[in-house]
Order: structure tokens, then sequence, then C-alpha cells
């Protein structure tokens, strides 16, 4: 490989789907045991990491709430979707000899820490991997804007979103054989083109506090370690 690391500290958001593989729903079990071999082979670069886990894999809010749910209900149930994910991972971690800790939004202390900022970022500085449970433990927002926030409240210097296409496409590359894939896009763009990135309030939070977002396929093997050596793969929104 090329160049050592060109982070200190990362936020990796995988969506819940990341841990699905080739199944229509759960957790695939070779594809989260690959997932966690590549996070541990990057962390044993130096890298400090932190994971938000989405869990649109098990249930999602909106399909919920379009089967009759109160739609802060079905949120609720998403967001204790995103703690199951939270211990798959954090088991599958530990297979690979990293220690890690799941600090989950909502409070449930048998199974995880509570979110304490300060005690984060402690863990990250002594090598551990922190995997954030339970998005930001609130109705009607995503483990993206999750993403967003945490990393701000750790200083991560980029978000890491990792998703099952090569980037940001200017049209859907599965419906439009014209769709061409952005290097770099700004926040003002992806929000005024209403690109799929993420959801607008990840967006302006990104925006206002200047947070890199680069945007990968998590599904290639070897994607994650490529772009915490800096090299081109995928799409950068940044100012
Ligand atoms: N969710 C929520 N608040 C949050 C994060 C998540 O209510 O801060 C709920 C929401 O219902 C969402 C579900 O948890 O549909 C799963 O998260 P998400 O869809 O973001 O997961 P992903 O698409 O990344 O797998």
């Amino acid at each position: 490989a090329s160049g050592g690391p060109v982070f200190k500290r990362v936020l990796l958001k995988l969506s819940g789907e990341a841990l699905m593989g080739n199944l229509s729903y759960g957790i695939d079990p070779q594809t989260i045991d690959r997932m966690a071999a590549e996070i541990a082979s990057v962390h044993k670069l130096g890298v400090e990491i932190a994971i938000v886990i989405g869990g649109g894999n098990i249930f999602r809010g909106v399909q919920g709430a379009a089967q009759g749910m109160e739609r802060a209900t079905a949120d609720y149930m998403g967001m204790l979707a995103t703690v199951m994910n939270a211990l798959a991972l954090q088991q599958a971690l530990e297979k690979h000899d990293v220690a890690t800790r799941v600090q989950s939004a909502i409070t449930m202390r048998e199974v995880a820490e509570p979110f304490i900022r300060r005690r984060a970022v402690r863990h990250l500085e002594k090598g551990r991997i922190v995997i954030f449970a339970a998005g930001t433990g609130l109705p009607f927002f995503t483990t993206d804007t999750a993403a967003a926030l945490r990393c701000i409240e750790i200083g991560a210097e980029a978000l890491l979103k990792g998703t099952k296409v090569d980037g940001v496409y200017s049209s859907d590359p599965e419906k439009d054989p014209g769709a061409t894939r952005y290097a770099r896009l700004s926040y003002t763009e992806v929000l005024a083109k209403n690109l799929k990135v993420m959801d607008a309030t990840a967006i302006s939070l990104a925006r206002d506090q200047k947070i890199k977002i680069i945007v990968f396929n998590v599904r290639v093997p070897g994607n994650i370690e490529r772009v915490i050596r800096g090299e081109p793969v995928g799409t950068i929104v940044e100012e």
C-alpha cells in the first residue's frame, strides 16, 4: 500500500445494510466479520476510530409509520435496532482482538455504557474503538445526523460514510447509464441539488462545523483503508 494514515481520529458511519451482505434482512455473519477485520487492520495503523451504526437492516421508523405506527414509537424501535447492530459489531471486532466499548444514547446499563462524551474520548485515546448506538436518542432524526453530531463532539477529522455505492452521483446510477460520480462537492451543492448523501439535518450540521465527509463504497474490500490512507476513493463533501 501507499502512504500512512492521513487521519488521526475518524468517525466511521456504517449503515445497517452494510452488515446485511446478500441477505434481505438482519446480519450476515461473514459480512460483519469481514467488516470487523478491515476495521481492526486500520486500527492497527494507529488510527483512533469511533463508529456510528445504523439500524435499517432490522427496522426503520419511516416503514413502521407507513404501516400505521406512531412515528415516534417506530423511531424508538429503529434506535433499539441500532443497539443490536452495535452489540454484534462489538463482538465481531473483539474476535479480531480490538478492545471496544458501546455507548448508547438511550440508557441501557446492562448492555452498554451511557453516552458520555469525555469518556468516549478517553476510550479513543486509550486505543479502544467506540461504537455509538441508538443514534441521537431522539425520534425524527437519523443515524447520519448522529454521525455528524458525534464526529463534532469527539473532534474527529473526518466523517467516513460507508455506503453501498461508489460515491455521490449526478443521478441514480442504477437507473441512469449517463450518471456521473462527483469527486468533490460542497455542502451547499449537496443541499441545493438535493443529492442523496445524507439527510439535510446531517449536511447542515456538517456545513456549520466544516466537517469533511467522505462517501465511499464499504462493500469493496480494502476501501476503508484506502480512504484512511488518503487515496481518492468515493466523493468528498467539504466547503
Ligand atoms: N433513529 C431515530 N433517531 C436517531 C437515529 C435513528 O429515530 O437519532 C431511528 C429511525 O427510525 C431510523 C432507525 O432508527 O429509521 C434506523 O436508523 P437509520 O435508518 O438511520 O439506519 P441506516 O439507514 O443507517 O441503517
